[in-house]
């Protein structure tokens, strides 16, 4: 590793320029609709309305109970970091499920 990517306290593992295409995919794959696996998987206790991942990489809805077919909601982060709900508009905790297939 090059003395020039080093800082103080920490060592960048990744070079900048790399580092930049990373970031720069990600944010190309989350406008697609895809889960990055950079949070937990959300469910509202409150409607029933869950996020899973399809076997494509695709972030979906859907109420619990019903069949697994994307409502084309998406929860929504809240100034304190939280997630509310775009059914019912509580506020939701993060879980970690299992991936739908
Ligand atoms: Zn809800």
């Amino acid at each position: 590793m090059k003395a020039k990517y080093k800082r103080k306290k920490e060592m960048i593992i990744l070079p900048p320029p790399l580092l930049r295409k990373i970031i720069r995919v990600q944010s190309l794959a989350q406008k697609k609709g895809l889960f990055l696996n950079d949070r937990e998987l959300l469910h509202c206790r409150h409607c029933g309305l869950l996020e899973d991942v399809k076997y494509t990489g695709l972030l979906i809805t859907y109420k619990a109970g019903d069949d697994v077919s994307d409502t084309g909601l998406r929860f929504e982060q809240d100034k304190e970091g939280g997630y509310i709900c775009p059914f019912c508009g509580s506020r939701v905790e993060k879980e970690r499920r299992v991936r739908a297939d």
